[in-house]
């Protein structure tokens, strides 16, 4: 299996797909979290929660994107995390993230996965995982994230082998969308 970006299979629209300096661009760590950042950002002024995602190579080349469409599309599980997992999927074809063939993949999400998304983050494949914001972060804002605990997380590591990075670039960007949402956003 090869994966060829771009370009990519999964449409997206235009606000979403906007958030991306360079669409063709190979983007650094910290960069990949400030555009998942971004992505969290222009989600609520969709009308979404305050989380966004990203797909991406270890060398920095954008897989998929994913934003939070619970209350906007009337679905529970779309999570910023799920989002960008299934579309990743599809960009490469397969329901397995380290299937043979594929470069090592790492997902990038604005916040610390809730209990649903480190149950999707268990099944993806997907070995390396950072988060930005924390869960009380999200908690601060009304949200709730379940049950997660550190003893999860060692659970995927040594189950899974998925390396789990949190408070990854937790700066201001990272708390911008839980201020615009305070302020706009529908809770849920
Ligand atoms: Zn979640």
């Amino acid at each position: 299996m090869k994966l060829s970006l771009p370009p990519h299979v999964v449409k997206y629209p235009d606000w979403l797909l906007g958030v991306l300096p360079d669409v063709d661009s190979s983007y650094g760590k910290e960069a990949l979290m400030g555009l998942a950042h971004a992505i969290a950002l222009a989600n609520v002024s969709q009308g979404g929660g305050p989380f966004g995602a990203i797909v991406a190579t270890e060398e920095g080349k954008w897989v998929s994107l994913g934003a939070n469409r619970v209350v906007a599309d009337v679905d529970s599980t779309a999570h910023a995390e799920i989002m960008a997992i299934r579309n990743a999927e599809k960009e490469c074809g397969t329901h397995y993230l380290s299937a043979e063939g594929l470069p090592p993949l790492e997902l990038y999400t604005s916040c610390a996965p809730c209990i649903q998304c480190y149950g999707a983050i268990w099944w993806s494949g997907l070995k390396t995982v950072y988060s930005s914001a924390s869960k009380e972060d999200a908690e601060r804002v009304g949200f709730s994230e379940g049950p997660v605990t550190p003893e999860l997380w060692q659970a995927l590591e040594s189950e899974r082998g998925v390396k789990y990075h949190a408070g990854f670039a937790r700066d201001a960007a990272a708390l911008r969308p839980f201020e615009l949402f305070a302020k706009a956003g529908e809770l849920y």
